[in-house]
């Protein structure tokens, strides 16, 4: 990375989602951890935003707004961050009202296989865990499922439980991938894949995926994340290159007691890596401006 380039952390969770901080507990992180350039990034949810920029501006702190919308694409559920966009954008609110409004049901129904299962009052288990009730998530059930000693930690209730053949796995269809990127498109921002290798694509299935978003006006890809290993790092540092697609990066952190990766404690990106935050230096706020 150049002298100038910032340490970007663009991809994290607060109590607005399924994260256990709240935005002003995670600024105060990023800054701790040597943070300068950060964005929070919620499941399909902005309502965070306000309080994440006035806690950046507090801890000295560039921002950039973000979300990650659940996607539904080619019978997968991938997820989309969109970064520096305009979070009074009505098209962009009203959108993600959409993909939120069917999370209750379905939590609903999670929770009467589970009690199938023979683990009762799961929903009212999760709930408690709920900061923000539009937004009620898988994570939430394995909280509870690690409290009640159903599983060990939430890494083995995703293993056991709330995934596809196992008990309270619930499909759902979220956003289309067009919509996804037209939504941050519209409200000015820059659309990124976020965690490419979570996804058990085949190539012939991935580059599909990529070419797809770039068709839609997609323009980044995350490549150091948290939710990568380093030796994933280089094939999609590859396709950024091939695609013509800028890097964003991430820790994708959860949780103190949860996440493998802490904010900013991620490597550098590839020397030759256009950053995202080139695409979006208008989008930026400043935390100098902040304080003048
Ligand atoms: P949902 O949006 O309700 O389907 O929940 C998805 C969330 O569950 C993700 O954002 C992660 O926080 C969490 N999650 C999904 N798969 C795993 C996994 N294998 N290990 C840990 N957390 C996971
Ligand atoms: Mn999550
Ligand atoms: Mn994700
Ligand atoms: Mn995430």
């Amino acid at each position: 990375m150049s002298l100038t380039c910032p340490h970007a952390d663009l991809h994290c969770h607060s109590t607005f989602s399924d994260g256990t901080l709240t935005p002003a507990a995670l600024a105060a992180r990023a800054k701790a951890n040597g943070v300068t350039l950060w964005a929070l990034t919620d499941h399909d949810e902005i309502a965070g935003l306000a309080q994440a920029r006035d806690a950046a501006h507090a801890q000295g702190l560039d921002f950039l707004t973000g979300v990650e919308i659940s996607v539904s694409f080619a019978n997968t559920t991938v997820h989309i961050v969109g970064l520096g966009f305009d979070a009074d954008n009505e098209a962009l609110r009203q959108g993600l009202h959409g993909v939120r409004h069917n999370r209750g049901p379905r939590a609903k129904e999670m929770g009467q296989q589970l009690a199938a299962a023979g683990i009762p009052n799961a929903y009212e288990g999760a709930l408690q865990y709920v900061g923000n009730p539009a937004l009620i998530s898988r994570t939430h059930f394995a909280r509870y499922l690690v409290e009640i000693g159903a599983c060990k930690d939430t890494y083995e209730v995703f293993k056991n439980y709330l995934v596809e053949g196992k008990p309270g796995y619930v499909p759902q269809r979220w956003a289309s991938l067009e919509e996804a990127v037209r939504w941050i498109n519209e409200a000015g921002g820059v659309a990124v894949i976020a965690h490419p290798a979570r996804y058990n694509f085949s190539p012939l299935e991935e580059y599909a995926f990529f070419s797809s978003f770039k068709s839609y006006g997609g323009q980044a890809v995350e490549v150091v994340t948290g939710s990568h290993s380093v030796h994933e790092y280089p094939h999609y540092a590859d396709l950024a290159r091939e695609f013509g697609f800028a890097a964003s990066r991430g820790s994708d952190f959860h949780s103190p007691e949860e996440s493998k990766t802490d904010l900013g404690q991620l490597p550098a990106d590839p020397a030759d890596m256009t950053g995202v935050w080139e695409l979006l230096s208008q989008r930026i706020h400043k935390a100098s401006a902040a304080s003048t």
